[in-house]
């Protein structure tokens, strides 16, 4: 359907494909084109399409109860929650509907502590170049990069943008007024760029020095994306606070905030809130999900297939003029390319396998945490044939 014929709201520049339906790694377009999805809903499913374990609980839910609001217990969100403190550092969770919320959530929870609990006037936030971190008011003034807030001036104060990966400038962003550090530990969106760890130890190091809270956006690393369950596992360091969302309840809207038990009384009642939060629906996908990924050992998983992904990418591309750089963690892959990722992703697309951007030159892969190896060879050996072709018409 042409833009103009659409009754949306023109904000997404969508790809020409029309997809139906799906299962596990296959996508299927409506004219029964069949596709390799490495592009996972961008990061969402995690399971892979229509999961067997978390369809049958969201089917059992939805013949029972859908949405009674937080003015009620909901046994299935302190389930959720429950399991999530149980495989991670935080003691407290808020549940919403999208990463933008989350970290919303935790931009809000980390003024009010500095105003309530420590009865101090600092509400500056560190954030840094090339992040991502939603499109919300407060989050995309987050966001280390122009173009999310091109118009959308007069933005909230309280945001400082500081180099990724620049351990030694970081300091010299710390003033009276910050109370916490902000930031993706695989920047996704941004280009897929690894932080450092001895960045990571300094941004750690800092907010035990300045009585910082430390918030870690997970939304895109979380849920076993880069071979832990959360990303700070890799690091050995225990955030305040960490925000998820996309692989949380496997294609279901969900978001949460996690947090150090400390927080808690800064979100007392009445002082944050959300219609859907947590809705039975929601949490019963996200039940699901969590326990299929502790079960079946899935970050695990996606530990190996990253090796393996890593190691073919490397031997498969190694030698095109086109390729710069393979880089990422576990499963949360880009491909540095010398061409615009707008030229070559469509060409990906075109040879059966879906792939995303990230950045100018980065072909984003987000294979799901199951796939196969024979999908994975598959996958890359589409890639290195499109590839191949386009450096050599680049040389003609
Ligand atoms: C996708 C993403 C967000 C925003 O999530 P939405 O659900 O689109 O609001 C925030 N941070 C990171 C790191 C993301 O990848």
């Amino acid at each position: 359907m042409s833009e103009q014929q659409s009754a949306l709201f023109p904000t997404y520049a969508r790809f020409p494909i029309t997809l139906v339906k799906g299962e596990g790694s296959r996508l299927w377009d409506d004219k029964g084109n069949e596709y390799l999805d490495f592009a996972s809903g961008l990061a969402v499913t995690n399971l892979g399409h229509v999961p067997e374990q978390v369809k049958n609980k969201l089917v059992e839910q939805l013949g029972e109860l859908w949405h009674v609001s937080n003015l009620f217990h909901i046994p299935n969100q302190e389930k959720l929650a429950q399991l999530l403190v149980q495989n991670s550092c935080a003691d407290a969770v808020f549940f919403c509907n999208s990463g933008a919320e989350a970290n919303e959530a935790a931009i809000k929870l980390a003024r009010r502590y500095n105003a309530k609990v420590l009865g101090k006037q600092r509400y500056e936030i560190i954030t840094f170049h090339t992040s991502f971190h939603g499109r919300t008011l407060a989050t995309l003034t987050a966001t280390g990069q122009d173009k999310v807030k091109e118009g959308f001036h007069p933005l909230p104060e309280g945001f400082v943008y500081a180099p990724y990966n620049d351990a030694d400038a970081l300091k010299s962003f710390v003033t009276d007024k910050t109370c916490a550090i902000m930031l993706e530990l695989v920047q996704g969106e941004g280009g897929v760029n690894p932080a450092d760890p001895a960045f990571v130890q300094e941004v750690v190091r800092l907010c035990k020095e300045h009585d910082l809270l430390l918030i870690i956006d997970e939304i895109q690393t979380g849920m076993g994306r880069t071979g832990k369950l959360f990303a700070y596992e890799h690091y050995g360091i225990e955030p305040d606070i960490f925000t998820l969302a996309k692989g949380l309840a496997s294609g279901f809207p969900i978001g949460a905030m996690l947090g150090k038990a400390k927080l808690r009384e800064a979100f007392s009642a009445g002082s944050h809130g959300s219609t859907f939060g947590g809705t039975p629906i929601a949490t019963a996908a996200g039940i699901a999900t969590v326990e299929t990924m502790v079960q079946d050992k899935v970050p695990e998983r996606a530990a190996e297939m990253g090796d393996y992904f890593f190691a073919e990418l490397k031997a498969k591309l190694s030698g095109n003029p086109l390729v710069k750089q393979i880089r990422g963690r576990g499963l949360l892959i880009g491909i540095e390319c010398t061409l615009p990722a707008s030229e070559l992703v469509p060409a990906i697309h075109e040879a059966g396998l879906l792939v995303t951007a990230a950045g100018p030159n980065v072909i984003r892969l987000l294979p799901n945490l199951l796939v196969t190896r024979e999908d994975a060879d598959k996958g890359i050996a589409l890639i290195a044939s499109v590839l191949a072709q386009k450096a050599a018409a680049s040389v003609q």
